[in-house]
């Protein structure tokens, strides 16, 4: 392993370590206030942060991330009231995040697509975005058991604009086959598919409107809010850890054996997070064993229905997939608007190579949901957990989603045996658990694909992408 220093003006490498550290705790202070105010239905960007018990506002010099909060020891500065320790453990976890993808990417290449600075400098940010993403569908579902999926758009959109500007220089590398034009008219079909869906699905809707009014009580979380010693404590222990491991970063010999310590860190520390943050008993816990077990006798109808509303966009892809396979000239078209190129840019390469990922992620989960629905006969990976799944697909890649999902599966099993020495309720989230499995395949890329090749390569041929 050697890894060089692909920074322009010879930037030292620590810098840009400890910057990324520092960018990721004000990200995740950011996080926090999308985390208290999406599930409540408040707007994020407007009022500036106040204490939820006395309305003061907050000052600039109390909202510095984790700092104020131990200076603070974990309480408002004018009413006293217990702030959560979750702020400062979301603000170290996606600092510890972001600088775990850098240390990836660009210190020890575990990325074939990575390491070109320039070129690929959109696919990172894409990625950064998408570790805060799956850090807010996760502490949102360890909250209330629920995915917000407007969050999971965003990482839709972001993957499908950096891809599309993504160099065809780094594109070709990456997608060496390419996606072809029968795929990319499929893929046209899967969106006209898609949008015939909608609109059966809001005309559904709306026959429905009126039978139940959404019924959502968070007064649970203000008694659980109980900031003590040992919340301190932890987290200035945590905090160390973080410490101690961005550190050992900037001055470690990058040599694969210190990456293996450090990937370790990387995943023991945000696994510990989703511990800590899932350990406070919650109102959510048993509102939502109730609903599973309501849901129980009619869990398998809703999967087929769901079924059904899923064949608009399976019949439009193959549609059009067989109209560009059997028909030249369709074929030719669609060949052409791969070809495009504007500048150094290839975007309809870049878009159809995100919205396959989507697509192909998107099918997994539908799968894996409704065989298990129809087999067990109760709610198996909710709606939330396919779009946290497509949310990966659209940024890292199909290979990476689907993976992630096992891995995290194997996490979560090992989390929730954790997670038994503390509760009793036997209600889950799974969408913490897909994400630290993506973050494990991001981490480990290169040694992971070289050692599933086989099964890799099968994937690949649906895929029609190839990877080195
Ligand atoms: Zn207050």
């Amino acid at each position: 392993m050697n890894p060089d220093y692909p920074l322009p003006m010879n930037i030292p490498q620590s810098f840009v370590i400890v910057f990324l550290a520092i960018v990721g705790s004000c990200v995740g202070s950011f996080l926090n206030v999308v985390i208290y105010r999406l599930p409540r239905g408040l707007s994020i960007v407007h009022p500036p942060s106040a204490c939820p018990e006395c309305s003061s506002k907050i000052r600039w010099f109390d909202n510095i991330p984790v700092i104020s909060y131990l200076i603070l020891r974990g309480r408002c500065r004018y009413c006293k009231t217990p702030i959560s320790p979750r702020y400062a453990l979301v603000e170290i976890a996606t600092a510890v995040a972001f600088v775990a993808l850098y240390d990836a990417f660009y210190v020890m290449r575990m990325h074939s697509w990575f390491g070109h600075f320039p070129l690929d400098l959109p696919i990172f940010i894409a990625h950064l975005v998408l570790v805060a993403i799956l850090i807010v569908c996760s502490a949102i579902d360890i909250e209330y058991y629920l995915i917000d999926i407007r969050i999971t758009y965003v990482a839709f959109i972001t993957g499908l604009i950096c891809w599309s500007i993504t160099p065809v220089a780094k594109l070709a590398q990456i997608t060496k086959s390419s996606v072809s034009a029968a795929v990319l008219a499929g893929l046209v079909g899967a969106i006209i598919g898609f949008i015939v869906r909608n609109i059966l699905l809001s005309k559904k809707a709306s026959s429905e409107q009126h039978e139940g009014e959404e019924q959502e009580s968070f007064t649970s979380t203000k008694s659980q809010q109980k900031t003590n010693l040992s919340a301190i404590i932890f987290l200035l222990l945590y905090l160390a850890g973080a410490i101690v491991i961005v550190v050992s970063l900037v001055s470690a010999n990058h040599s694969i054996e210190s990456y293996k310590m450090r990937m370790w860190g990387y995943v023991v520390w945000l696994f510990l997070a989703i511990i800590a943050g899932s350990v406070p008993r919650r109102e959510s816990d048993k509102e939502i064993v109730e609903v599973i077990e309501q849901e129980k006798s009619s869990a398998r109808a809703v999967a087929l229905t769901e079924f059904i509303y899923l064949t608009p966009i399976i019949v439009g892809f193959i549609v059009l997939w067989s109209v560009a396979k059997f028909i030249p000239t369709i074929a030719n078209i669609f060949d052409y608007l791969l070809r495009l190129r504007f500048g150094i840019f290839a975007p309809v390469t870049g878009f159809a190579f995100s919205a396959v990922g989507i697509l192909i992620v998107a099918g997994f989960g539908w799968a894996v949901r409704i065989i298990f629905t129809l087999v067990f006969g109760k709610e198996a990976m909710g709606p939330g957990d396919i779009y946290i799944l497509a949310a990966i697909g659209a940024i890292a890649g199909p290979a990476v989603a689907i993976l992630g999902f096992f891995i995290g599966s194997v996490i979560g099993v090992f989390g929730i045996c954790v997670l038994l020495l503390w509760k009793t309720s036997r209600a889950l989230s799974y969408g913490p658990w897909i994400s630290i499995g993506a973050f494990v395949c991001l981490l480990g890329y290169n040694p992971i694909m070289n050692y599933l090749k086989p099964a890799v390569k099968a994937l690949m041929v649906i895929c029609t992408h190839s990877y080195k």
